[in-house]
């Protein structure tokens, strides 16, 4: 079989989650709302399974790692002790022409070249994508990210920010996790959870969004050990990767250089993706040094040393924190599982999505929806294994050939069939079924005692 194409556009992309209940514009009916996406049925069960994985392979399967699910609404002095409040701003610039607004790094620049075509360095040529005109822009300012809004009726309202990340409300819970859990160390905690942006320019689907969910880890160390444990994390990221179904080579380290790192970071890397837009950030991992905890405990005046019971030492500890956007890790699973080739009569669109993470892991249907005889037998088989797997669908919607194009387009791994040689039509094949592999298509007959065993070998 030829495989012809498995480099989607951003435009199959999005088109092919919204025909398929993946992902939908937010507020569509009132014309949408920048920055804004919901889930649908199939999007929701993708992402329960990608994030599932991700505290299954970072938080459960460690003896040193504890959860949080922290408030959204916090204190706003941890935004003030963080630095988010003097400096989680971009560059804004404005079109003078049309209003425009675009973060300063997202303006096309073109250098400035004389007659002999050196480059003028010192003098670019702004060009406003939006409208074209070229070098009409306003000076840039710092414009804060940060949602604010108000806690409390409107006399004594407290004005509160929505979290600009997870991390924040972890740090909130160090203190607790050590008093409650009594956490030998080094240790970490996870969370998984909304963050809120007020992103200048909110881009490229739900690559750059105003409400976002990230997945992040703060583990503590002593500063001694920050080399080795950031290699730790490091690794894990690709493994995570790997087990998602982002091949090494879809995946690009980015040493964050000196200069471009927050200041009290010694070592970032980002992760970065071939999306069809350009490679761009899709995790990070951060070397933090003491910062985190050293501010909050200036900030609220109480102590947040670790006191060590064997070396008997006090110390406030360092962080190294993996930190990965849920949204931006289903578009890379979504354009690395893309897949298109000619099987069939018409070529078909599969999404080759690993077993662990497809929405719906087998579709269960009888050959022909009109023979009562096959309808019941199909449907007991369904109830059966939809016990032991609940993400098992039904479909008897027309023809087989048809819903096993739509299972292969929202990433089914399996599909069984109940036919006349399951009920007996041929003897040797009585209570056996079809079942069909999703990316070569290729179909084996199999008994129904083993169907539940057999898939859930691959999950
Ligand atoms: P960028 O440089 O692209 O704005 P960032 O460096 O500000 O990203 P971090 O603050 O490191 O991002 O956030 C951690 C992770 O959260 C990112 O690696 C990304 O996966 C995700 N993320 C950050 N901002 C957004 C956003 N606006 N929309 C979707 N995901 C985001």
């Amino acid at each position: 079989m030829k495989e012809v194409f498995s480099n989607p556009s951003m435009e199959t992309i999005i088109s092919l989650a919204k025909r398929r209940g993946f992902v939908f514009p937010g507020s569509e009916i009132y014309g949408g709302l920048a920055g804004t996406y919901d889930y649908g049925p199939l999007g929701v069960m993708l992402k329960n399974n990608l994030k599932t994985l991700w505290w299954r392979m970072f938080v459960e399967s460690r003896d040193d790692m504890y959860g949080v699910d922290a408030a959204i609404l916090m204190n706003p002095k941890i935004w003030e002790a963080s630095g988010h409040v003097s400096g989680f701003s971009d560059p804004l610039i404005v079109c003078v022409k049309c209003k425009y607004h675009f973060r300063i790094d997202q303006v096309n620049t073109k250098p400035k070249k004389d007659k002999e075509n050196n480059v003028v360095k010192s003098d670019e040529v702004w060009i406003c994508e939006h409208c074209g005109t070229k070098n009409d822009m306003s000076e840039p300012r710092q414009f804060n990210m940060m949602f604010k809004t108000y806690a409390g009726a409107s006399d004594d309202a407290v004005g509160v920010y929505l979290r600009p990340e997870t991390a924040g409300g972890i740090f909130m819970n160090y203190k607790n996790i050590i008093d409650s859990m009594h956490p030998k160390f080094p240790f970490g905690i996870a969370q998984i959870g909304k963050a809120f942006r007020n992103e200048i320019a909110p881009r490229d689907f739900i690559f750059r969004l105003r409400e976002l969910e990230q997945m992040e880890v703060e583990f503590f160390i002593k500063s001694d050990e920050w080399k080795q444990m950031f290699e730790q994390w490091r690794v894990l990221m690709h493994e995570y990767a790997r087990a998602i179904g982002i091949q090494d080579s879809a995946l690009h380290e980015l040493e964050v250089l000196p200069e471009d790192r927050a200041h009290y970071s010694e070592r970032t890397i980002d992760f970065e993706f071939d999306y069809p837009f350009g490679r761009k950030e899709l995790w990070g991992l951060a070397y933090r040094t003491d910062f985190d905890l050293s501010a909050h405990e200036k900030g609220s005046g109480v102590e947040l040393k670790y006191f060590d019971e064997v070396t008997k030492e006090k110390f406030i500890p360092h962080v190294i924190e993996p930190s990965l956007g849920v949204d931006r890790t289903v578009l890379a699973v979504l354009l690395c599982a893309y897949h298109k080739d000619e099987l069939g009569e018409d070529g078909r669109v599969y999404l080759a999505f690993p077993p662990t993470i497809a929405p719906i892991k087998a579709m269960v249907s009888p050959l022909l929806k009109n023979k009562p005889e096959l309808v019941e037998k199909a449907r007991e088989v369904y109830v059966a294994l939809k016990k032991d797997i609940p993400q098992v669908m039904w479909d008897d919607n027309g023809n087989i050939g048809k819903r096993y194009r739509r299972q292969d387009e929202i990433g089914t791994p399996f599909c069984i069939t109940i036919d006349f040689d399951t009920l007996g039509e041929k003897p040797e094949l009585k209570d056996t079924v079809t079942l069909r592999d999703r990316d070569t298509g290729s179909q084996e007959r199999i008994p129904i005692k083993e169907l539940s065993e057999r898939i859930q070998a691959v999950l």
